[in-house]
């Protein structure tokens, strides 16, 4: 059974690393320092690294973690190619070494104009595109790829569960609380979330299930959110790509 851990880098941000029977593999690794700290202290091997996209946060220490170990690297077909041993697009599987499971590459831009996640064995590593209760800026992309990118993360298994690239869960549900203010999913989800920082644990991994129910980004057809959005930007909104944009602006300046 794979074990998947939280090792936490600069302000916010989660490296996450596979573990089973000795082998590691990142995910992520903004920095190498946590990532060498947490395999020293459990006696792991590294035997890969996976990047979601090219950002510095998400790839700082693949350099440094794949010279250490020699292992490869895999990440998305269009960015940090240089760094990468392997490059992956829609649909495109591999399995990752030493550690057995199977992932699979989506294309998933709008954060960046590349970025891929990787899923497999009711897992989902989505970088900065999917949040818990929130989605990623759109540094690159657009609202309508950013809205194909999330409804693809969207039709996944509903208990697939969602490992993202940041710590934002809690400020998120504020946004979310405003969006849908008569949603009951939301204080409960509050609730939980805030057990879970208070005892020092990540709010990661949440559920597929818990982001359609609350995700204001993922509900952006919904005649509540539509409502709210239209009210705040004073004018009716079109299509479901057009309320997304207008809650990513609010969710800007929240
Ligand atoms: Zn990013």
């Amino acid at each position: 059974m794979v074990a998947i851990h939280a090792v936490p880098a600069f302000k916010d941000n989660y490296i996450w690393v596979l573990e089973e029977s000795g082998r590691a593999a990142a995910v992520d690794p903004g920095d190498d320092a946590p990532v060498e700290e947490f395999l020293a202290r459990r006696g792991l091997q590294l035997s890969a690294v996976i990047a979601t996209h090219h950002h510095a946060d998400h790839v700082g220490g693949l350099p440094a973690l794949a010279a250490r170990w020699k292992c490869p690297t895999f990440g998305p077909a269009r960015e940090v190619s240089a760094e990468l041993t392997h490059r992956f697009t829609e649909g495109e599987r591999f399995e990752v070494p030493g550690i057995g499971i199977e992932l699979e590459a989506i294309d998933i831009p709008g954060h960046t104009a590349g970025h891929v996640a990787f899923t497999g064995s009711g897992i989902l590593f989505c970088g900065d595109t999917l949040f818990a209760c929130g989605c990623g800026r759109l540094f690159e992309g657009t609202p309508p790829q950013m809205v194909a990118s999330l409804a693809k993360l969207a039709r996944l298994p509903k208990d697939t569960r969602v490992y993202c690239g940041h710590e934002y869960t809690l400020a998120n549900l504020r946004f979310a609380a405003a969006v849908e203010p008569g949603n009951p999913a939301i204080a409960p989800r509050v609730a939980r979330e805030q057990a879970k920082r208070d005892r020092g644990a990540p709010t990661l991994p949440s559920t597929l299930a818990e982001e359609r129910a609350t995700n204001p980004f993922l509900r952006a057809a919904e005649p509540a959110v539509r409502g709210v959005a239209e009210a705040r930007a004073g004018r009716k909104l079109g299509d479901a790509v057009a309320v997304f944009a207008a809650l990513r602006e609010w969710k800007n300046a929240f």
